[in-house]
Formats: structure tokens, C-alpha cells, sequence
């Protein structure tokens, strides 16, 4: 189909980025059969699982928290929605439109934010934000970011960037309200 083709011309650069690094956590996922895949691959291939989810892409109801966050260079938009108790982020969810950096980058935060206090939230939408902005991170800090980590690479894409950090963006300023 047209939406599959379209995905995976947009993925395609990350396919031709070598690591610096490899993470200590190798995921199993993603090796299939006995072709060996390649780290990049396993990462564009979470990416693509990420992007097509919808686990985290739904309105929620009872949230605390809703926020707006649009990249105009993209046509990126997302609203997400938290339920902020006690300091906690007790659940979190976001709807919108976008391409499938923006999706999958947001459906990763959300399964990393999900349970976390507000400052571990905020500090970890930090650690995501300069390692995107080419900051390099240590092996302990992308061990942190989980899975998100995956996306390290986009901060060789300028015209990317903006899709990887809009949700990232949101839920800090969504936070600080808090
Ligand atoms: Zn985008």
C-alpha cells in the first residue's frame, strides 16, 4: 500500500547511519529467521513499529494534563493528554497527525514517561532533546532514554529534528505547569 511505501522512503536514511555505539541492551526483536539484521535495521524497524501503534494514540479519559504541540515545517500535530497525580505521570496517551518520525517518537515517550515521576519525566525529555540536538550521550544515559534511543540518529537529519523533539517539547511544557 501507498502509506507503507511512503514510510519506509522516509525511514530509509536511518538504514545508511552506522552507530557509533552499540546500546548494552541488544533488543531481540527485529531478527528474524537467520538473516542477521543489522542494529540500524533492528532500529528502523522499531521506529516503523512505533509509527504504525496506536497502544498510546487515543483520547484519555479523566486526563489532568492536555497539551498542543505543532512543528509547521512538517505539518506535525499532536495534543497530548496526561493524568498527573501525587507528581506522577499515572498514565498518558496523545491523538494527532504526522509523519512517522513525530508518531513513532511520541508513542516511544509515552512508554517511557508512563509511571515515571515529573522530574524523571522532565529530565529524561532533556537527555532526549540534546542527544537529538547532537549532543553525545554515555552508554548509562542512552540506557536511560530506552527504546527512544533508537532515534539517536535523526540528529544527522537537520530536517527531521523538529519531528523527533515535538513531543519531547510538549510534554516539558506541559510539566512545567505542574
Ligand atoms: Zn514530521
Amino acid at each position: 500500500p501507498r502509506a507503507e511505501r511512503y514510510l519506509s522512503r522516509e525511514l530509509l536514511p536511518l538504514q545508511h547511519e552506522r552507530r557509533r555505539r552499540p546500546l548494552a541492551r541488544s533488543p531481540e526483536r527485529g531478527q528474524e529467521g537467520d538473516a542477521f539484521m543489522s542494529l540500524s535495521d533492528i532500529y528502523t524497524e522499531l521506529i516503523a513499529e512505533h509509527s504504525r501503534s496506536t497502544e498510546n494514540k487515543h483520547e484519555l479519559a479523566g486526563a489532568t494534563i492536555k497539551e498542543r504541540g505543532h512543528n509547521p515545517s512538517c505539518g506535525d500535530e499532536i495534543t497530548l493528554e496526561l493524568i498527573v497525580e501525587d507528581g506522577k505521570i499515572k498514565d498518558a496517551a496523545f491523538t494527532g497527525v504526522g509523519c512517522a518520525i513525530s508518531q513513532a517518537s511520541t508513542s516511544m515517550m509515552i512508554d517511557l514517561v508512563k509511571g515515571k515521576s515529573v522530574e524523571e519525566a522532565r529530565h529524561l525529555a532533556d537527555l532526549f532533546i540534546s542527544m537529538i540536538k547532537g549532543k553525545e550521550l554515555t552508554e548509562d544515559e542512552l540506557e536511560e532514554l530506552d527504546e527512544a534511543a533508537a532515534l539517536e540518529n535523526i540528529s544527522t537529519m537537520p530536517a527531521r529534528v523538529k519531528c523527533a523533539v515535538l513531543s519531547w517539547h510538549t510534554l516539558d511544557t506541559a510539566l512545567k505547569k505542574e
